[in-house]
């Protein structure tokens, strides 16, 4: 029997509310007490913006576990309203607010869990405080921002920010009828995704009437007794009623910096495999803490619900006297923007780079389920591999449907140190209505694998640009049909349908290898082995004309042959 032992937990949401539920079911002599600043414990933040949208009708529906069913059912005492202001830890207790009367008192501990979460950036933008500009990170800010657009009859809203959370608010404010502007500082959206992936979310945006200012900051708010104007960096003023601030959240660090725990070079406290700081009677779980990047090696930060709710398990389990541990992170993550779904897990290109790989790079862009059954549509994948390996190191998929499935099927990839060729291999299931015979991924891991065994040799669209850019010659093959090739294609291509490949072999450049491409990479494979066995030293180009017209929309030329 594990001995009875005094657990104060401090934040009670997802990392808190985790491991206060599992030291209960790991010690049911412990005393266990929930300090949560806010009004709620236990609420579901990520449903937030579809409650501003209205998808979710009832704030209700994201209260998860009220403090009354924590304590009938766990024996968790949970105080709202109550701020843990500084930790002894030398005699082992933490001063406690009461928000409500502004009393103080100490409370002993045995084990400290933190889990205080993060708090919104807020940058000292003139006129940021005046009303109808919001965070979203909270009930009261998510409630204050839906009442607020209801009662003042907001017309126009500017998002600031396009990461998960503003682009979750930009959807949220269309919902609602607004004319949305989104503020991105970076040149792109989504800057977690690599930049041709974000495009397609670029057309998305632009499809439902989002004005985007991609590459401008805000340099302030203006209105007199409230906001009815954005100013950004370009000079303009955007028309707005609302704002949501949406640039990100740091790690709320203050209790642990002044208790001289550990903090990170990525900024969050330092913990080992069973969530224990520096100080062996304190833990820290969810987004204040820094974790083990499982691909990298490198300890990180991943502001996420999935891993804030395993930290604040194995944080849980150990306080209470247990013996877990947690294995770290790839960075698996997913976003629905409107009509389409975007996903990423583990390493983005420029990611892999950085982290010292030599990334093997491929496109796909398979249908969702057999194209002969109703409704099917397409995904764009980029894989990334490790050349050297052949270990799957990431995926990106956009896409109207099944892009949850295929992105989940690749982390699990990932997390058991699969190689592309393991991909080809899977056994998925697969009947017309959810998938094809050759599962997205798999398809994938097809052209991956035949990459890395070297059966074929592949560039990507940013290979070939860069050649152009560098002003080096280049020889370009389009197989399509005249059809296709009429209605675009790349600037310089020569063109020769597939079909009349073997009559044309005289006409094909003799001079240097050529990138040979079709709609998705398919046929251009075919063709490239046509071309091998005559002489032709050859490329294909990943993810075809479909991937080219993705990354370099401007880059395309219309007309005959
Ligand atoms: P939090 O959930 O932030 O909880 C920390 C709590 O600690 C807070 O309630 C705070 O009031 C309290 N606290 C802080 N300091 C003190 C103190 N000194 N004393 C007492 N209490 C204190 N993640 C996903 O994976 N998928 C999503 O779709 C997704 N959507 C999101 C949408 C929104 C709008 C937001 C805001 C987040 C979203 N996230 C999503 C991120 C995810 O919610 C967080 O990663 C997760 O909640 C972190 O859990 P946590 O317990 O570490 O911190």
């Amino acid at each position: 029997m594990i001995n009875p032992t005094r657990i104060v937990i401090v934040g009670g949401v997802a990392a808190g509310a985790s491991a206060a539920t599992k030291a209960r079911r790991t010690n049911e002599g412990a005393e266990i007490v929930i300090f949560e600043r806010g009004p709620y414990v236990s609420f579901a933040n990520c449903g937030l913006p579809y409650f501003v949208g209205g998808v979710i009708k009832s704030l209700d529906d994201l209260l998860l576990v009220t403090p009354q069913l924590f304590a009938e059912r766990y024996r968790i005492q949970v105080e709202l309203q109550h701020e843990v202001t500084r930790i002894d830890r030398v005699e082992r207790f933490v001063e406690v607010r009461d928000l409500q009367s502004g009393s103080s008192r100490r409370v002993a501990y045995d084990r400290l869990v933190l889990a205080p979460g993060g708090v919104p950036v807020l940058p000292p933008i003139p006129g940021i405080d005046q009303p109808g500009i919001f965070p979203l990170t909270t009930v009261p800010e998510a409630e204050g921002l839906r009442n607020w657009i209801i009662d003042t009859k907001a017309r126009q809203g500017v998002v600031v920010g396009s990461g998960f959370i503003g682009l979750e608010a930009v959807e949220a404010l269309l919902n609602l009828g607004l004319e949305v502007h989104l503020v991105e500082k970076l040149p792109q959206l989504l800057p977690q995704m690599d930049p041709e992936m974000a495009l397609l979310l670029e057309a998305q945006l632009l499809q439902k009437g989002v004005k985007l200012h991609l590459g401008s900051g805000v340099v302030g708010f203006s209105g007199k007794e409230r906001l009815d104007g954005v100013e950004i960096s370009t000079g303009e003023t955007l028309p707005a009623q609302v704002a949501v601030v949406a640039i990100g959240v740091r790690p709320e660090l203050t209790l642990a910096r002044e208790a001289g725990l550990e903090i990170g070079s990525s900024g969050g406290v330092v913990v080992d495999d069973g969530m224990r700081t520096c100080d062996p009677a304190i833990y820290a779980c969810g987004d204040v803490a820094e974790v083990l990047n499982r691909i990298t090696g490198k300890r990180v930060r991943l502001p996420l619900a999935g891993p804030a709710n395993k930290e604040g398990r194995v944080a849980g389990a150990n306080a209470a006297g247990g013996n877990r541990r947690f294995t770290g992170v790839i960075g698996t993550s997913i976003v629905k923007v409107c009509d389409l779904t975007a996903a990423k897990t583990g390493l983005g290109e420029r990611e892999a780079r950085d982290a010292g790989f030599d990334p093997l790079v491929s496109y796909t862009h398979p249908l969702d389920h057999a194209g002969y059954y109703p409704g099917a549509q397409v995904m764009a994948i980029k894989l990334v591999a490790d050349r050297a390996s052949g270990r799957v190191l990431g995926a990106q998929i956009v896409g109207p449907q099944g892009v949850d499935k295929r992105i989940d099927v690749v982390a699990t990839a990932i997390h058991g140190n699969m190689t592309v060729e393991d991909l080809e291999g899977l056994d998925l299931a697969y009947a017309p209505p959810y998938s094809s015979a050759k599962d997205p991924v798999i398809a994938a891991g097809f052209v991956a694998a035949n990459a890395w065994r070297q059966e074929i040799e592949i560039s990507t669209p940013s290979d070939v640009a860069r050649v152009v850019e560098e002003g080096k010659p280049i020889r370009l093959l389009d197989v399509r049909t005249d059809e296709e090739y009429e209605k675009g294609h790349i600037p310089g291509a020569q063109h020769i349908p597939l079909d009349k490949l073997r009559d044309s072999l005289a006409k094909v450049h003799r001079d240097g290898p050529i990138t040979v491409y079709c709609g998705v990479g398919y046929r251009s494979y075919h063709a490239c082995k046509i071309l091998e066995y005559h002489g032709h030293q050859t490329r294909n180009l990943s993810g075809g004309f479909t991937s080219w017209a993705q990354a370099f929309p401007d880059r395309v030329e219309q007309g005959k042959s």
